[in-house]
C-alpha cells in the first residue's frame, strides 16, 4: 500500500525537522529532488511557469556541477534551490562525518541561500545524530507530507492524482522528483496537479528558509 500522506506519528518523531508549513493560507509547498536534469528540469520549469508557482529544488550535487547553466536558470526563474547531498547518499548507510562533509561539498555548489540552509535527505533517511550534527551547523531539515510516487514506473497515474489532491493541504510539503527516473509519470502527473490545486485556490510558494515548524 503506498502512503501518500506521511503519518503523523513520523512527524512527532522528528520535531525538529519540517513536514509541513504552518499556514492559514491556500499555499502548496511543492518540491522537486535529485535533478537537475538537462531533459526533465526545463520541462518542470515550463510546467511552474505556465501556473506562476515557485518551487524549491532539493538537488544533488554532482548533477549541478554537470548542469550549472540549468541551476542558475533554475534561480533566475525565482525558485530556490536546496541541500540534497552531493552524492546522493543514504543516510543510514553512511557514517556521520561523511555524511556531513557530503552536504557540505553539495552546499558549495549550491552558494549561500541565507541564514538557514534548506536540507532534504536522500531517501528521507537520516541518522539522528546526522540530523543533530546539520541542526548545529544551521541547516534546516525539510521532509515532506505529500509523497507523489512519481519515481514508481508502475505507479497508477489516476489514482495517484485523486488521492494527492485529496490529500494536499494548506501549507502541505509536496515531493516530485526532476529526475530520468520519474519523467515518465512526472509528465502526467504535475501539470494536472497544477491545474487542480490552482481550480481549488491553491498557490504554489518557496519554502521559507527560516521557519517555524
Ligand atoms: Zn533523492
Amino acid at each position: 500500500m503506498r502512503l501518500f500522506r506521511t503519518p503523523i506519528w513520523l512527524h512527532r518523531v522528528f520535531p525538529n525537522y519540517s513536514w509541513k508549513i504552518a499556514t492559514q493560507e491556500r499555499v502548496i509547498y511543492l518540491s522537486f529532488d535529485d535533478g537537475p536534469d538537462p531533459e526533465v528540469t526545463p520541462f518542470v520549469l515550463k510546467c511552474l511557469s505556465d501556473y506562476n508557482a515557485k518551487a524549491t529544488f532539493f538537488c544533488v550535487g554532482e548533477n549541478l556541477e554537470k548542469n550549472i547553466e540549468l541551476s542558475e536558470n533554475i534561480k533566475r526563474e525565482g525558485h530556490q534551490i536546496g541541500n540534497h547531498t552531493y552524492h546522493h547518499l543514504k543516510g543510514w548507510n553512511t557514517v556521520t562525518k561523511s555524511y556531513v562533509d557530503d552536504v557540505r561539498l553539495c552546499q558549495e555548489r549550491i552558494g549561500p541561500i541565507g541564514k538557514s540552509p534548506l536540507f532534504r535527505p536522500p531517501y528521507g533517511r537520516i541518522k539522528k545524530s546526522q540530523g543533530r550534527k546539520l541542526l548545529e551547523l544551521g541547516y534546516h531539515c525539510v521532509m515532506w507530507d505529500i509523497l507523489t510516487y512519481d519515481y514508481d514506473k508502475r505507479l497508477d497515474i489516476d489514482h495517484a492524482l485523486r488521492r494527492i489532491t485529496a490529500l494536499s493541504r494548506k501549507g502541505s510539503i509536496v515531493v516530485f522528483h526532476d529526475s530520468q527516473k520519474a519523467k515518465k509519470q512526472l509528465q502526467q502527473l504535475l501539470p494536472s496537479y497544477l491545474e487542480e490545486m490552482t481550480l481549488k485556490g491553491f498557490r504554489f510558494e518557496l519554502i521559507p528558509v527560516s521557519h517555524q515548524q
